[in-house]
């Protein structure tokens, strides 16, 4: 894989993006913004499934006490969530700038449609005294329409020109603690315009597919645009973007990062595809696994495999590994040969030996933060 383009840093609350730190993974809510509570409990669950920043919707009420009640919620849920909250704001800078007084740690304009150049300014300027980063969130079905003229059809040159010209607008009142991003649904265009504007700026990207679409065709199309990029080095947070619930979202963008080997933490599950000489229920096992351990931090690889062709040599590689038998599993722990298990013990016994192994994940990981 290519070396990660170096970019510049900046900072979404206490997490970095950008200039070498880890790629983050984000998300957005989809309840109303003016329930905290729904909200809160929505981004706990992301924030558990691996969700690094959280982005929320500041909704345009034309109704002034609506507004406020939503503006109340927001500096709620920025009080009350457990990672940083950016604030996405569309049509109305004013709205961009009630979110800042709200606390948020990041926002996201569309240049396309948050007014003029007067309005961007005096967002930046607010963000700036807040230290507060802005993304410049170009997306190719809301172009402004100078562009688009320009253009005829939302082709990558006039996504990064349109990001461009934003930049430019951020830059010239001062302000550089600015992210980018350039979506399209278009996965080949999308690719295309990150390619280009990664040789324009060194602000960091935030990369991800537009309306990618249902949950498995979406899933996949973000992994190809998004792995596509990354494997290139290009990308320094992601979201993908699906229809239906966020944490879907998370564990999508989790698994593009571990897939690329790229995740700092997390289980990776490798399973065989199974055939006529499958011993075990490997598809059944893998699943659960999946499904239990989304929240598990350690950075683990858990091999199940269904008989002794191919079986214990994978195992052997994981930290942690089964090969069936006829009708008992073996398991493997780092390479070593634990012993065999009844089939339908073998799922429990997973688990049991990945929580010891987390335990010991996170007293050492204590152990160094604390210097040890
Ligand atoms: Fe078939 Fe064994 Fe390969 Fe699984 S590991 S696909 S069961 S040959």
């Amino acid at each position: 894989m290519s070396l990660r383009k170096m970019t510049r840093r900046v900072m979404i609350g206490n997490v970095p993006v950008g200039g070498g730190a880890p790629v983050s993974v984000q998300s957005m809510t989809n309840t109303p913004t003016e329930d905290p509570r729904a909200t809160l409990e929505q981004i706990s669950r992301l924030a558990e499934a691996g969700c690094d920043i959280v982005r929320v919707a500041v909704p345009n009420l034309r109704k002034d006490h609506l507004l406020r009640r939503a503006l109340r919620s927001l500096r709620e849920i920025v009080e009350g969530s457990p990672i940083p909250v950016v604030a996405d704001v569309h049509f109305d800078h004013t709205l961009a700038l009630a979110a800042l007084q709200a606390g948020v740690h990041g926002l996201r304009i569309n240049p396309g449609n948050i007014g003029s150049r007067e309005k961007v300014m005096e967002v930046a300027e607010a963000a700036g005294k807040r230290g507060v980063p802005i993304r410049v969130g170009v997306n190719a079905g809301s172009l402004r329409r100078d562009v688009l003229e320009r253009f005829r059809h939302p082709t990558a040159e006039a996504l990064v020109e349109s990001a461009l010209e934003e930049i430019r607008v951020l830059e010239g009142c001062g302000f550089y603690d600015i992210k980018v991003s350039v979506k399209a649904s278009s996965v080949p265009l999308t690719i295309e315009a990150y390619r280009r504007l990664s040789c324009e700026v060194d602000y960091p990207l935030h990369v991800g597919i537009s309306e990618a679409g249902p949950p498995w065709t979406g899933t996949v199309r973000s992994a190809v645009g998004i792995g596509a990029l990354l494997a290139e080095g290009i990308g320094d947070t992601l979201r993908v973007s699906l229809a239906g619930d966020p944490l879907q979202e998370v564990r999508a963008g989790v698994a593009i990062l571990k897939a690329l080997e790229l995740a700092r933490e997390g289980v990776d599950i490798v399973a065989c595809p199974t055939c006529a000489r499958t011993r075990i229920d490997v598809a059944g096992i893998a699943a659960e696994l999946e499904d239990r351990l989304a929240g598990c931090r350690a950075p683990l690889r858990v091999a199940v495999m269904g008989c002794a062709v191919n079986g214990p040599g994978e195992a052997r590689e994981a930290d942690l590994g089964v090969a069936g038998g006829r009708s008992k599993g073996l398991l493997f722990r780092r390479g070593e040969a634990v012993g065999w298990y009844p089939k339908e013990e073998l799922l429990s016994v997973l688990l049991s030996e990945i929580e010891k192994m987390e335990r010991e994940y996170m007293e050492k990981h204590r152990d160094s933060r604390e210097g040890g």
